[in-house]
């Protein structure tokens, strides 16, 4: 019996899918996309007789039957979903399902969306001394939020943030953050669909970012950056600092000794 290879497809350019993630499409005779999220574009990879389902209008269990079938039959089966999968993926239940009728899978790991955005906008979330740290999280909307993980509790660290699937209450993730330690005049990123080519960027602060959105009529398929990495201050890593040594490279003033 063949086991399930759940693969990520990137966030959205269809060559930000790994080689191995690749590979697997072209060699799959199932594959189940997010149809919602997933460039259709990668499908052309695929091999012409694959059989292709769009799992945004399948419930659990009908997924689970269509990877069952496939690999009883010893089909390679491809759940393509997009980003990697670890990042709100919904992969435990559909692991947990398949563990009880005894087929294996294995996790391809993909480019979430979070680093397809950062790399849009050319950034880093932990620039030195000003953030070393990135939360990722969501708002509580019909899937609730540990009590812990509220928006406004995880605000009070004021470090680098991507916020995901909120975009359409921008209004109220502003508010909560501002209820944490962020500032008013915070630099905040919208990035709606990072790496397509219809990717759209709105850049503003706390104070101007919800009016912004709404004239771009952004409401979905877009993460929330914010933080002061986003901002105008930085500073050098020591990594490069020619002051600095470390087990590869010794400090300028040792180098000739
Ligand atoms: N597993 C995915 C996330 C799936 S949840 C990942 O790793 O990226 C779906 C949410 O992800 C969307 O609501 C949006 O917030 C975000 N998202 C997915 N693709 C995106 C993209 N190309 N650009 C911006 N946000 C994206």
């Amino acid at each position: 019996m063949e086991k399930i290879y759940f693969v990520g497809a990137g966030p959205g350019d269809e060559e930000l899918i790994s080689l191995k993630g690749y590979r697997l499409l072209k060699r799959a005779d199932i594959v189940i996309f997010a149809g919602s999220l997933v460039n259709p574009k990668l499908l052309d990879y695929c091999k012409e007789d694959c059989q292709i389902y769009d799992s945004s209008v399948l419930y659990l269990e009908e997924i689970i039957e269509i990877m069952r079938d496939g690999a009883k039959k010893d089909k390679i089966v491809v759940r393509l979903q997009t980003g990697d999968v670890s990042i709100y993926g919904s992969i435990r239940e559909q692991a947990e399902e398949l563990k009880k009728i005894g087929i294996d899978y294995e996790s391809v790991a993909g480019i979430s969306s979070f680093l397809g955005a950062a790399a849009s906008l050319g950034i880093e979330y932990t620039v030195p001394e000003i953030s070393q740290s990135l939360i990722i999280t969501r708002l509580e909307g019909r899937t609730p939020v540990p009590k812990l993980e509220k928006l406004e509790l995880l605000a009070e660290h004021k470090t680098s943030m991507a916020i995901f699937l909120s975009v359409q209450n921008i209004e109220k993730v502003v508010e909560k953050l501002l209820e944490g330690a962020y500032e008013e005049n915070t630099p905040i990123a919208v990035v709606y669909k990072a790496t397509w080519e219809d990717e759209k960027i709105v850049m503003g602060t706390l104070n101007d970012i919800t009016q912004k959105v709404k004239n771009s009529e952004i409401s979905k398929t877009a993460l929330i950056l914010v933080g002061d990495f986003l901002g105008d201050k930085y500073n050098y890593s020591k990594l490069y600092s020619k002051y600095f040594s470390h087990e590869y490279r010794d400090a300028i003033y040792n180098r000739n000794k």
